[in-house]
């Protein structure tokens, strides 16, 4: 198991990266240093925690489960 990396608002940014809300509507935000402080979720956003995306990945990693009866 990877455990996702998550901050809430007002956390300091441990680096520069793309950050995704976990909310239904994946709202991003982009920090451009370390350093600074997680936003608030903007209106609407019914997100608890911003979640650090990984920049090499672009394909959604879903189960391999292609095998079918
Ligand atoms: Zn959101």
């Amino acid at each position: 198991m990877s455990p996702a990396e998550t901050h809430t608002p007002g956390a300091c940014t441990p680096r520069a990266g793309l950050y995704e809300c976990d909310c239904a509507a994946g709202h991003l935000w982009l920090i451009d240093l370390a350093g600074h402080a997680f936003p608030s979720f903007p209106p609407g956003c019914s997100a608890g925690l911003w979640r650090a995306k990984d920049p090499g990945t672009t394909a959604p990693a879903g189960p391999e489960s292609d095998s079918k009866l």
